[in-house]
């Protein structure tokens, strides 16, 4: 747990070092599966005196096992999607200004260039707006059931990250570093694809070339690297 604690609370730093959050703004976890254990940023701790020994640690029902401080506020939202997503081991979510501003627009990040291609099979997908009940219910655990219903018949390991409309970016990988790649290539993605839009608003991609760019990288043919 020592381990994770250290791993989670370095990769929370690392959104400050890439810039993507300030104040208070976002929050990383990473599962431990074999012990069903999530280690999570505490909620409204500043990043400037974060340490790893204020790591929380949370069962999958959101109990805590370890920790003094309270887990972050959008942990359930963290849990659900550690459930729907079996293959993921590590969350990020940031207010990250490009990916939020996609969001906030409502709209999908199409996918129209190869950087976005490398990394994501399609689109990024942005959730619907949330109901009332949602918002007035368990509006945390909620907005997880809206990302993993708007994954349905998509692929979390090819599309590693959502927007949550009028919200945010979460983005997820193998671990919390991997998470954290992943938030840092959406918040360039959505800022080259809004940089794109205001260059030419008609803009597609060569479904082939956005297949030749993802399998460079994923799955059994991928060449690319050492
Ligand atoms: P926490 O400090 O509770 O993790 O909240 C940060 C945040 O970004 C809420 O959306």
């Amino acid at each position: 747990m020592k381990e994770l604690k250290n791993n989670v609370c370095k990769a929370n730093l690392d959104l400050v070092r890439h810039g993507l959050v300030i104040f208070t703004w976002g929050n990383v976890s990473a599962i431990n599966r074999e012990k069903g254990f999530v280690v999570i940023k505490p909620s409204g701790v500043s990043y400037e005196t974060i340490k790893a020994d204020d790591m929380v640690v949370v069962d999958l029902e959101g109990n805590i096992i370890e920790g003094n401080l309270k887990p972050s506020s959008d942990t359930p939202t963290h849990l659900v999607l550690y459930k729907a997503f079996p293959e993921v081991g590590g969350i990020v979510h940031t207010h990250s200004t490009y990916a939020t501003s996609w969001a906030q627009a409502g709209c999908d990040i199409p996918n129209i260039g190869t950087t976005h291609a490398d990394y994501f099979s399609h689109a990024i997908p942005c959730t619907r707006a949330m109901t009332q009940q949602e918002i007035e219910g368990e509006y945390e655990k909620e907005t997880g059931h809206v990302i993993a219903e708007r994954f349905t018949g998509l692929n979390p390991v090819h599309i590693p990250g959502v927007l949550v409309g009028n919200h945010g970016p979460f983005a997820w990988g193998k671990d919390a570093d991997d998470a954290v790649h992943n938030a840092v290539v959406m918040e360039q993605i959505a800022k080259m694809a809004y940089i794109s839009y205001g260059i030419n608003p008609n803009l597609s991609m060569n479904k082939d070339l956005i297949k030749k760019h993802f399998s460079r990288k994923h799955g059994a043919n991928a060449y690319y690297g050492q």
